[in-house]
C-alpha cells in the first residue's frame, strides 16, 4: 500500500500554518467521521489517513522529521492498522481539535450513542521486545508470542457505584459570581467505571484482577527494522468496565554473523586470495534467500562491489526491494613458507604486477559514490 503524502491528504501546502492544518483536519474528519458513513470502508480508510496525517503535521518535531525524511522519518510503516494509529487514538486527539465546549459538531458523538456519556476507559498497554534474524525480516514471519496480562477475573462481580449511579460522572453545582454553575467530572469512587468490585476473586488485587498468560499469534510484515513498533488493538492489559489496552511489538534485529543490513540492502564481505582475484574464480556467498555462485573476473581488484539485483529486503512500505552487495576485499596473506616467499620473491618487479590503475579503476570512496549516491 503506497502511502500519500501527508500534505496533500490534508489538502494544505508544504508551508501552511499550524491553524490552517487543524482546520483542514476538522474539516475532513467531519466529512468521513464513522458515524457519518456508518460501514463506508473508504471513509473509515479516508478517516484514519487524515488522522495519522495530522498526528504528525500538527507535531512540530516530527513534522521537521517528516519534512526531511519523508514516511521513514516518522516511523510510517503502512499495513498495521492505519500507521499505529487505532479508532481509540484517533477519538483521543479530538480533544484537542474540537476543544471541551459547547457547540463543536462533535458532541453529538461524544454525548450520545458512543459510551452512554461517559468516556470509553482504556487498559494500560503492553509492550513487549521481539527478536527477529534477518531471514524472518526479509521474509515476514508470524510469531507466537507469550504475554501475560491482567484481566478482569471471572470470579469477580460487580456492582452499580453507588456514588454515581453507574454512570461514572458526578455533576457538581457551584454558586459563582456568574451564577450557578455546573461542572461534570470524573467519579472519584469508580474512577469513571461505573462499577464497583462486588465480590473478588481469590488471588485477585484490589480491582478484582488477576494476571493470565496467553498466546498470542502476530503476523510481522517483510521489512521492518529495529525500533519499529506494532500495534495490536485490544491485546493489552482489560480494564473493568473498559476497553483492553493495546500490546504494542518493539522490532529488536538480531546480528547475523554473515550478512550485514544497510537500510533494504545487505551486505557481505567476501574474502578472495589474491591468486583467485589475479585468475579469477567462482565462489559461493550466502544470501538471504540461500547461497549462490558468483564469479569474480580476473583481474578484480579489491575494493570492488559487485551487486545482486532484488536479493535485499522488502521494503516495508511497499516501494520496492533492496539488493545484496558484495564487497570484494584481496586478501594478502600474513604468513608465507620459504617456498612461497621464494615465488614471491620471483615476481617482485615483474612487469604485470606493477600497479597501474587506469581512469575507470575506481578507488573505495567512489565505489561507495556510485552505490549510495553520496
Ligand atoms: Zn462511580
Amino acid at each position: 500500500m503506497a502511502k500519500r503524502d501527508y500534505y496533500d491528504v490534508l489538502g494544505v501546502s508544504k508551508s501552511a500554518s499550524k491553524d490552517e492544518i487543524k482546520k483542514a483536519y476538522r474539516k475532513m474528519a467531519i466529512k468521513y467521521h464513522p458515524d457519518k458513513n456508518p460501514d463506508d470502508k473508504e471513509s473509515e480508510e479516508k478517516f484514519k489517513e487524515a488522522a495519522e496525517a495530522y498526528e504528525v503535521l500538527s507535531n512540530d518535531e516530527k513534522r521537521q522529521r517528516y519534512d526531511q525524511f519523508g514516511h521513514q522519518g516518522v516511523g510510517g510503516a503502512g499495513g498495521f492498522s492505519g500507521g499505529g494509529m487505532n479508532m481509540e487514538d484517533i477519538f483521543s486527539q479530538f480533544g484537542d481539535i474540537f476543544g471541551g465546549g459547547g457547540g463543536s459538531p462533535f458532541d453529538s458523538f461524544f454525548g450520545g450513542g458512543r459510551s452512554g456519556g461517559r468516556r470509553t476507559r482504556k487498559g494500560t498497554n503492553l509492550r513487549i521486545k521481539l527478536k527477529l534474524t534477518l531471514r524472518e525480516i526479509a521474509e515476514g514471519v508470524e510469531k507466537k508470542i507469550k504475554v501475560n496480562r491482567l484481566v478482569v477475573d471471572p470470579n469477580t462481580s460487580f456492582k452499580n457505584c453507588g456514588t454515581c449511579n453507574g454512570t461514572g460522572q458526578v455533576r457538581k453545582v457551584m454558586n459563582t459570581m456568574l451564577g450557578q454553575m455546573v461542572s461534570t467530572t470524573t467519579c472519584p469512587t469508580c474512577g469513571g467505571a461505573g462499577q464497583t468490585v462486588d465480590k473478588r476473586g481469590s488471588g485477585t488485587d484490589s480491582m478484582g484482577m488477576s494476571r493470565k498468560e496467553e498466546i498470542i499469534s502476530i503476523k510481522i510484515p517483510q521489512g521492518v527494522a529495529e525500533g519499529m513498533q506494532l500495534s495490536m488493538s485490544g491485546k493489552g492489559n482489560e480494564v473493568p468496565g473498559g476497553v483492553p489496552g493495546d500490546l504494542l511489538i518493539v522490532i529488536e534485529e538480531a546480528t547475523d554473523d554473515q550478512l550485514k543490513r544497510d537500510g533494504n540492502n545487505v551486505i557481505y564481505e567476501l574474502f578472495v586470495s589474491f591468486v583467485d582475484a589475479a585468475l579469477g574464480t567462482t565462489v559461493e556467498v550466502p544470501t538471504i534467500s540461500g547461497k549462490v555462485k558468483i564469479k569474480i573476473e580476473p583481474g578484480t581488484q579489491s575494493g570492488k562491489i559487485l551487486r545482486l539485483r532484488g536479493k535485499g529486503i522488502k521494503d516495508v512500505d511497499g516501494y520496492g526491494v533492496g539488493d545484496q552487495l558484495i564487497h570484494v576485499n584481496v586478501w594478502t596473506p600474513k604468513t608465507l613458507s620459504k617456498e612461497e616467499t621464494a615465488i614471491l620473491e620471483s615476481l617482485r618487479g615483474a612487469e604485470n604486477f606493477e600497479p597501474k590503475p587506469s581512469k575507470s579503476e575506481k578507488g573505495f570512496f567512489e565505489n561507495m559514490r556510485e552505490f549510495f549516491g553520496a
